[in-house]
């Protein structure tokens, strides 16, 4: 199979940690012969110095026209100064909606060989491999808002707003991701209290009746929470509305240890999509040859697994990762006792060496 990627290295570690995993794309190329071809287009703080915005014309135009994006991440103290919308996150946040990403997919996996950086209690026995579904361009974060004063009183509001057709999609989206894993979906909402929420909840139910290969559940968002903690192994895939997949995928994340092991794709009902890790540019360590690439490596899997439906070629480096953490290598981040510690690049070739 022949795929065109759009590279977007960015700023900080980005071009580290993208390099990694374009090497390990190609490995994957070479063994099961598939053709990658990778146009680098600009986007972040080195955007906005060769071009003067954080995310050029040419930077869409390439994007729309590949089979997906791989990003790095953006930012630095050098344009913390500029303003809004000529700030590097103002390119991704752009970039995102000019390629219709409403769906952020976000798995939390404990690799056995870092059980011990899980804050979990023997979580290693019953380890948990979860995927959460997260609605991103709706919800109450774009939803009617204001602030006013009336009679000496100051209110505030925020409009927690779902249609149908917005619903419908991100849960068809999920029940996808649950086929391509172990075919289960647990909905998440608060149809005890919210409207929008028992709207979600009928639409659910509605796709669950036409998709009987999967086994449905539905949960309480506070319930959810609390379940994360006590029993994650029973999630396989969670689908959730904007706020509530904010604030659980950041909770579910904390099951993987580090920051730098932890992948995301964005997709938009087609294939194309946009994956990257979900840490950003780590300036204090670009170019030390400290950071870790395997979020980013992972999220090259993940855009096997889901934009170009290669489910072999993305096991073979998720087995790769786990198979190079439990010979006890490291980056500085994920380091302990008796571990072998290895540069960015280092990493990057241990993986390499163990796609068999
Ligand atoms: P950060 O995620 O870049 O770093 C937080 C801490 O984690 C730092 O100590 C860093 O060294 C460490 N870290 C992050 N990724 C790592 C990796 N792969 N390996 C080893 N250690 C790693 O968050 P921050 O410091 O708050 O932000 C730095 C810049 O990144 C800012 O300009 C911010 O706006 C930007 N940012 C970009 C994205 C993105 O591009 N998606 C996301 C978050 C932050």
């Amino acid at each position: 199979m022949e795929k065109r990627i759009a590279v977007i290295k960015g700023d900080g570690i980005g071009p580290e940690i993208v390099d990694e995993a374009m090497l390990t794309l190609e490995k994957i190329g070479e063994k099961y012969g598939h053709r990658f071809i990778f146009t680098e287009v600009l986007m972040g703080g080195i955007a906005i110095d060769e071009t003067g915005v954080p995310l050029p014309d040419e930077t869409i135009k390439v994007c729309k026209n590949s089979d997906s994006v791989l990003l790095g991440a953006v930012g630095g103290p050098k344009w913390d100064n500029m303003k809004g919308n000529l700030r590097p996150e103002a390119g991704l946040l752009k970039i995102r909606s000019e390629l219709g990403l409403f769906a952020n997919l976000r798995p939390a996996k404990l690799f056995s060989a870092l059980a011990n950086s899980c804050p979990l209690k023997n979580a290693e026995k019953n380890a948990p491999d979860l995927l959460i579904v997260r609605e991103l361009i709706g919800g109450a974060y774009f939803g009617k808002r204001e602030t006013f004063v009336k009679d000496n009183i100051k209110t505030a509001y925020d409009t927690m707003s779902y249609s149908d057709y917005e619903i419908e999609r991100i849960v068809k989206v999920a029940f996808d991701m649950a086929r391509k894993r172990r075919g289960k979906v647990c909905s998440v909402d608060k149809a005890n209290v919210l409207d929008s929420s028992r709207l979600w909840r009928e639409i659910a139910h509605k796709i669950s009746a036409e998709s009987p290969d999967i086994e449905y559940s539905d949960m309480f968002v506070d319930n959810c929470a609390m379940q994360l903690v006590h029993n994650p192994a029973q999630f396989d895939v969670i689908v959730t509305e904007n706020l509530f997949g904010d604030i659980l995928s950041d909770e579910a994340s904390m099951i993987s240890g580090s920051l730098g092991m932890l992948p995301s794709a964005s997709l938009s009902g087609t294939s194309l999509g946009l994956y990257e890790p979900v840490h950003g540019s780590a300036p204090d360590i670009a170019g030390t040859g400290k950071a870790n690439p395997l979020a980013t490596i992972l999220s090259a899997a993940m855009m096997l697994r889901y934009s170009f439906d290669m489910q072999k070629e993305a096991d073979s480096i998720e087995k790769a990762v786990e198979e190079t953490l439990g010979k006890g290598f490291r980056t500085a981040d994920i380091m302990s006792d008796g571990m072998t510690e290895l540069s960015c690049k280092e990493m990057g070739e241990k993986v390499r060496e163990n796609i068999k």
